[in-house]
């Protein structure tokens, strides 16, 4: 094949319909010539994945929630059968208690802290260990933060410390994994609406807010999350590793906020 991604095999994770920014990523990496594995979290999953699957020319390598190890286990067996060597893998994986994305920090519960963490943390290094000894040209290991891992943001709540140890994950992944020539970094992507974004409290107004005060003036989609992926998951950012990279229209950069927005 032709282009950036021409030889390039991947596996990508958190796939839920075409608005999630892994399909935004999946499509950009297919379009440069790039050979994607997709996997589904449950049935109800499977029957929107698969026809985005064929749509892309994808493979589909079953079934995977991250709290059942098995489900990483298939995956992976049935990628290592599918091909002898990955270049890259995506992560777009997250949850936390909708109920808890609401209100106060300081309620979070024990329970939905340690699977937060779980779904949205330590899923990602599990998931790198896996993925290490498929890389045996080097690789690149993209997951998907947002600013709520440096600064306090309403409702975000648990997710964010949660968001706040992915991103030390990258770096600690970063130094375990560069002597094999796998690189391992972050897309910290402004607000999306998607369907984990929908269980984030006032979430129409984070929108708003952030097309008000973000330099470009307003948000961003999956594809162009999905085309700064590309960079990251390319041999383009060969010599970038540890980084989380912002693709939000600017937003981090401003460091006042204008409060008297129009309409929000
Ligand atoms: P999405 O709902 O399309 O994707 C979330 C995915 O997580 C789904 O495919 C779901 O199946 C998967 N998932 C949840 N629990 C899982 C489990 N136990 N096992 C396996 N998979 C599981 O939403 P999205 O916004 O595309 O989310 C992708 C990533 O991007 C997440 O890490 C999210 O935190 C991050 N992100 C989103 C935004 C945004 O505003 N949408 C901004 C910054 C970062």
């Amino acid at each position: 094949g032709q282009g950036l991604m021409a030889g390039k095999r991947g596996l990508i994770l958190g796939v839920a319909n075409n608005r999630s920014i892994a399909y935004g990523i999946a499509k950009a990496c297919v379009d440069h010539g790039a050979e994607v594995a997709l996997t589904y979290q449950g049935e109800a999953f499977k029957k929107r994945v698969e026809p985005l699957a064929e749509e892309l020319g994808a493979h589909v390598v079953g079934h995977c929630d991250v709290t059942d190890p098995e489900s990483l286990d298939t995956v992976f067996e049935n990628v290592g059968k599918l091909w002898d060597r990955i270049d890259f893998v995506v992560h777009a994986i997250a949850f936390s208690d909708k109920e808890e994305l609401t209100g106060r920090y300081v309620e979070t519960t024990r329970e939905n802290f340690l699977r937060t963490m779980d779904i949205s943390v330590f899923s990602f290094t599990t998931i790198a260990k896996r993925a290490e000894p498929l890389m045996t040209n080097g690789g690149s290991m993209l997951t998907l933060t947002y600013y709520g891992a440096e600064k306090v943001m309403p409702h975000y709540n648990v997710m964010g410390v949660a968001k706040a140890a992915l991103e030390a994950s990258v770096r600690y992944l970063a130094v375990d994994l560069g002597a094999k020539g796998i690189r391992v970094n972050a897309i910290s992507a402004g607000p999306i609406k998607t369907l984990a974004a929908s269980g984030i409290g006032d979430f129409r107004y984070i929108l708003k807010w952030n097309e008000y005060n973000a330099p470009l003036k307003r948000t961003v989609s999956p594809e162009e999350v999905g085309d700064s992926g590309l960079y990251l998951l390319s041999d383009l950012s060969r010599g970038v590793t540890g980084e989380v990279h912002h693709v939000d229209s600017g937003y981090h950069v401003v460091g006042m906020k204008a409060v008297d927005a129009p309409d929000i």
